[in-house]
């Protein structure tokens, strides 16, 4: 199982004191799951040295290009360079406040294995969506359009974030996230075969240290993409300490 902290647009210096508290209780209390922060880019480097191996730590995002006249981005080489072994890409607020396509999502996913990365690649729906009973349409759509086809021999997650979850307190029901997470399983073994079992299902959205365990129950669930729980080693390492053993 693979619990994922995404910091998002947080952390300054002082955050590191979070990484050295987390790093401190792993040792003492290893857990079940792999564990991942994807911390902004000025800390990863930082953040890295902190967790001395001990913890994975990756990108939020990548530019599909290695190098060049990118004002402001980075790339997953960078990311490979900063310590990272990871890459998150498209998740819904570089869908939402950047545009981005299932197309760039796809060429930013085919970056991050170029580097030597997994890829997490995000996908989910709107409320609107959801609403109009359009979710497995809209996933399945962005699985097909975002998840280029080497997925199957490359390391790589998909990380299910219904965009009214994230950040909202909100959550499916656990019996939505089972079907989700059901219908996904499938369509990933539909397209990839047998390829498909290396890929676990994360699930993201409000995750927290009172709904994680009941969450990270559910099957097919592989792990769980956390926001804003991931900033407190406290919550985090609740979240984590969550996971099913032996899972
Ligand atoms: C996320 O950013 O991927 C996320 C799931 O955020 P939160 O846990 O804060 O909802």
């Amino acid at each position: 199982m693979l619990i994922a902290g995404n910091w998002k647009m947080n952390g300054l210096s002082p955050a590191l004191g979070e990484v050295e508290a987390l790093i401190r209780e792993l040792k003492a209390r290893p857990v079940a799951a792999k564990v991942l922060i994807c911390p902004p880019a000025t800390l990863m480097s930082r953040v890295a040295a902190v967790a001395g191996g001990v913890i994975s730590i990756g990108g939020q995002d990548c530019h599909p290009q290695p190098s060049g006249a990118f004002t402001g981005d980075i790339s997953a080489e960078m990311v490979r360079d900063a310590g990272g072994t990871w890459v998150i890409v498209g998740h819904s607020e570089r869908r939402q406040y950047h545009g981005e396509t299932d197309t760039l999502v796809a060429a930013k996913a085919t970056a991050g294995w170029r580097a030597g990365l997994g890829v997490i690649v995000c996908i989910g729906e709107t409320e609107a969506e959801r609403l109009a009973g359009q979710e497995e349409a809209v996933v399945d759509r962005q699985l097909a359009a975002s998840i280029p086809d080497a997925a199957a021999t490359s390391p790589t997650a998909v990380a299910y974030e219904p965009v009214w979850a994230i950040g909202t307190g909100r959550t499916p029901t656990i019996e939505e996230i089972a079907r989700m997470h059901a219908h996904l399983r499938q369509q990933l073994t539909k397209r990839f075969g047998n390829g498909a079992r290396a890929i676990p299902i994360l699930y993201g959205g409000s995750v927290n240290p009172k709904n994680a365990k009941e969450i990270l129950a559910v099957p097919e669930v592989g792990g769980a993409l956390v926001g804003g729980a991931s900033l407190k080693a406290t919550d985090f390492l609740s979240i984590v300490g969550a996971a099913p053993v032996g899972s």
